[in-house]
């Protein structure tokens, strides 16, 4: 993680306010059947380096299936800004939507695609 810095990001409408401390090099795009509806751009983070500043009360959750993840959503806005959920390993991780930060051209980075639809 040598080019981590810090982000922050929101929903919307702003009742949603956080801040990520990921790195733009590693990010990921998935077909699975939320990431393709939603459009997501995603990077994995340790839940230590995702701080929430605003909000907690203002974000609806959103399971299905295997009711791993937490697809959270601004209940002003709609918009998802991160997802919590269970590393593989067991940790506890979030998934932010690199769609919600500030000052990122998302045009210059390259996801990796993965295959989402087939878990
Ligand atoms: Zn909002």
């Amino acid at each position: 993680m040598d080019a981590a810095r810090s982000y922050t990001g929101s929903c919307h409408c702003g009742k949603v306010r956080f801040e990520a401390t990921l790195d733009l090099t590693r990010v990921m795009s998935c077909n699975c059947s939320i990431c393709s509806r939603l459009g997501y751009v995603l990077s994995f983070i340790p839940a230590a380096q995702f701080k929430l500043l605003a909000g907690e009360d203002a974000l609806s959750d959103y399971q299905f299936n295997q009711k791993r993840i937490h697809h959270l959503f601004c209940a002003t806005c709609g918009v998802h800004p991160f997802a919590r959920g269970t590393g593989p390993d067991g940790k506890e991780t979030v998934a932010v939507n690199l769609r919600c930060l500030e000052g990122v051209d998302l045009e210059a980075l390259t996801p990796q695609k993965f295959d989402g639809k087939r878990l």
